[in-house]
């Protein structure tokens, strides 16, 4: 039932006509007039016609004061917080006279922010890179159910994380939060990670719309990329994640995308996003992200965030004035309040409770347990064998004290405070943040009795290669902290760890190196240890489930969500553009909005449609370790591919060849004819599947059309060509034995 619903036509400003989903104003209807009061809390209604019932008896002041948020609020000393503001990044007051609740945003990108204050507790997962990593699409709704569950028990009611922008920038100081180069597996990890949000009836959010792909010049670059790469890569991560989740809230980004702002951007807005895929929620701009408030208005932005510069009353006189149509406000309006009862927040609102630190770590760890990567395991250095290992140093890292964490608008406040230096209160920006989960405990744990497990802080590289001289096995923790609002201007790991690494390699011939990184390094070492685990951010659980791939009570089954590039040199991109030495990492404006006259162009049509692996593949260039790739314990073998008639599906046999039980992401590629003008394979479609040692099972997995299509720009549409289509399988995607060639008809 749609008693208000309407078309609006904003062609009077607007370059290009379109419509948009809109309420209508005044005369109300009959259907109206008759309704019982508050007749929007009968939940048998959907959620459109409760919002319209509702708008309906909002005056102009309500609705305007639903467009905006309350200020910066406990973001910074010194600023108002109002009454019913529960501690998190936003804060939107609602009307108490029509049962509308507030809505209280929490940053919660790892899990939930700011937990300090109120002395609360939240559960830090892994990174939503390392998430990725798993190819799980379970591991990721879990993920997001566990940041549901907590921000329900905090009293928050909408999420703000949902990071699916893709790595192109490997230096990107965001990679952390973000999930992949790849938009299949990105759009399908956080629109699954979104959808555990709001199965918890918490409103959901995805971010940042779209291409902040860098943070060094984020409020003011302009990410250029021609429109049908832009539909294909970018754009079709957001799409698929959108699809899945239905988010409540879409964040456009700080940056412009081909000009004009993200957050004043039709064409992302309003013709892509709301007309194109249908998304009924709300847009909110990221913090100062607003930049005007007739043009952002009626390019689609629907709700300013955290305050009140542009919509407040200056829309109210635009509103007034005409400039902005009062069916546009309505639409805004009404976009917010029907996802708020879509999401359940209305009818199920959060009741306050102590959050289950028990459950959420070992959610964290088994996240982490499928998403810990096995990059290299010379002479099979790896399991440690109990049984057979007598001392073991370790080495770096700060191991002996906890696991790193990213930092920013995604910091997790740490149990105790931060395991490495603790202070009362909560996360400083711009300071590494430990949480309390010790690799050394766990080894010592899994160790033999009597085993001599050593460590030292590695500071020093002659002190630690003295240590691993006298050890049988040598263990070295590398670290590399990454942050919202700066990149890193290199991919070497930092504070010459590549020294110490090497020390140590050149000591103990079974070395083995384990990763807590952002994003991809550089290994000048690779050929010169035995073992290498890329454990990410492994969150509260990460101690734990580094010392079972360790000793092998869990088998390794990650890959790479991302290419670890050799050298830099063989990116699309060999230097982060606009970072310079004066810049520096401040270049990227950290959590403020200096050097707002940086007004710079990344041309991302260098690589275009070729992100990651299809760049490397391209341009024939041999990666550090390829997109898709990871190791086992065991091993898999694949045969007997078949691709049926319309390309809907693929099946092939998968053996567990080896002695071990494992799970293999089975990965399926495909390239397009050469019509297309795509010359890199492509992902389609992956299965994680579970083997007893020994086992084969038969896998078939589905292929959506839309990842054999190409996007028209002159069509405005996707399609997928005629021609031989080449259908490629197997565990990496520099490794794929199957492969077999279908010609399909246009479609
Ligand atoms: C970040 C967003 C974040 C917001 C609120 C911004 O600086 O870019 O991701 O949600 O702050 O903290």
């Amino acid at each position: 039932m749609n008693i208000f619903r309407t078309t609006f036509f904003a062609c009077t400003v607007l370059a290009f006509c379109h419509s948009i989903d809109a309420i209508a104003q005044a005369p109300k209807s009959s259907a109206a007039q008759a309704a019982p009061a508050q007749a929007w809390m009968d939940s048998s209604l959907d959620p459109d016609t409760r919002a319209d019932l509702m708008i309906h008896e909002m005056t102009l002041d309500e609705k305007i004061q639903l467009v905006h948020g309350d200020g910066w609020g406990v973001l910074r000393k010194g600023e108002r917080v109002a009454p019913g503001h529960n501690g998190g990044a936003g804060f939107v007051p609602g009307i108490p006279r029509l049962r509308l609740p507030d809505i209280n945003l929490a940053d919660s990108a790892v899990g939930v922010r700011m937990a300090a204050l109120d002395s609360r507790y939240a559960t830090l997962l892994p990174s939503v890179i390392g998430m990725s990593a798993s190819w799980d699409p379970d591991a990721a709704f879990l993920y997001g159910s566990v940041i549901g569950r907590e921000l329900r028990d905090m009293g928050f009611n909408m999420s703000i994380g949902g990071g699916v922008d893709l790595i192109r920038e490997p230096r990107n100081g965001r990679n952390f939060e973000y999930s992949s180069e790849d938009p299949i597996l990105s759009g399908t990890m956080v629109g699954q990670l979104a959808r555990g949000v709001q199965s918890n009836h918490i409103m959901g959010d995805i971010k940042h719309y779209v291409m902040n792909d860098q943070e060094t010049g984020r409020n003011t670059l302009n990410a250029q990329l021609d429109q049908r790469a832009l539909r294909e890569t970018d754009l079709l991560a957001f799409q698929i994640a959108i699809g899945l989740a239905h988010p409540a809230g879409v964040m456009c980004a700080y940056n412009r995308v081909n000009g004009d702002y993200a957050c004043e951007n039709d064409f992302t807005l309003n013709q892509v996003l709301k007309r194109d895929w249908g998304f009924k929620g709300f847009v909110l701009s990221d913090w100062e992200g607003t930049h005007s408030t007739v043009k952002a208005a009626l390019a689609g932005l629907d709700m300013e965030q955290p305050g009140i510069q542009y919509f407040g009353d200056g829309l109210k006189q635009a509103v007034l004035k005409g400039d902005v149509p009062q069916a546009r406000l309505d639409d805004m309006v009404h976009r917010i309040v029907r996802s708020m009862f879509a999401s359940g927040v209305i009818d199920q609102p959060p009741v306050k409770s102590v959050v289950d630190p028990f459950r959420g770590r070992d959610d964290a760890q088994k996240i982490e347990e499928e998403g810990i990567v096995l990059l290299q395991n010379a002479g099979g250095v790896l399991p440690l064998s109990a049984g057979k290992i007598r001392s073991i140093a370790v080495i770096g890292g700060h191991s002996d004290v906890g696991v790193l964490s990213g930092g920013g608008s995604a910091q997790v406040d740490a149990p105790g405070g931060n395991a490495l230096d603790a202070q009362p209160g909560g996360a400083i920006w711009g300071k590494a943040v430990y949480f309390p989960s010790s690799p050394l405990r766990y080894i010592r744990e899994q160790a033999a009795p009597g085993a001599t497990i050593s460590y030292d802080a590695g500071t020093d590289p002659a002190e630690a290669a003295k240590a691993a001289a006298s050890a049988q096995v040598a263990v070295v923790f590398v670290t590399q902290w990454m942050s919202e609002g700066q990149d890193s201007a290199t991919l070497s790991l930092p504070d010459r760890q590549d020294t110490l690494v090497a020390a140590v390699a050149a000591a103990n011939p079974n070395t083995i190196v384990v990763l807590e990184n952002g994003g991809p390094v550089n290994m000048p070492w690779a050929k010169d240890v035995k073992g290498i685990v890329e454990s990410w951010y492994p969150g509260i659980g990460g101690g734990q489930a580094i010392a079972n791939v360790l000793f092998g009570r869990v088998n390794p089954s990650g890959k790479l969500p991302v290419t670890f590039a050799a050298t830099e040199a063989d990116l699309p991109h060999p230097h982060v553009t606009g970072l310079t030495e004066t810049t520096g990492n401040n270049g990227a404006d950290g959590g403020g909005r200096r050097n707002q006259a940086r007004d710079f162009p990344v041309d991302y049509n260098v690589e275009g449609m070729a992100v990651g692996y299809r760049w490397f593949q391209e341009k024939g260039k041999q990666p550090l370790f390829p997109f898709g790739f990871g190791l086992s314990y065991t091993h898999f073998a694949y045969s007997n591919l078949k691709v049926d008639a319309d390309a809907k599906s693929v099946t092939f046999d998968l053996r567990n060849t080896g002695a071990l039980a494992g799970d293999e992401v089975a990965e399926v590629y495909v390239t397009l004819p050469a019509s297309a003008g795509e010359p890199f394979r492509k992902l389609a479609a992956w299965k994680r599947v579970s083997l007893a040692a020994g086992a084969k099972e038969t896998v078939t997995i589905p292929i959506d059309p839309l990842y054999l299509s190409t996007f028209s720009t002159a069509d405005d549409a996707w399609s997928r060509p005629a021609g031989d289509f080449l259908i490629e399988a197997g565990g990496s995607s520099a490794e794929l034995p199957l492969r077999q060639s279908v010609r399909l008809a246009s479609r």
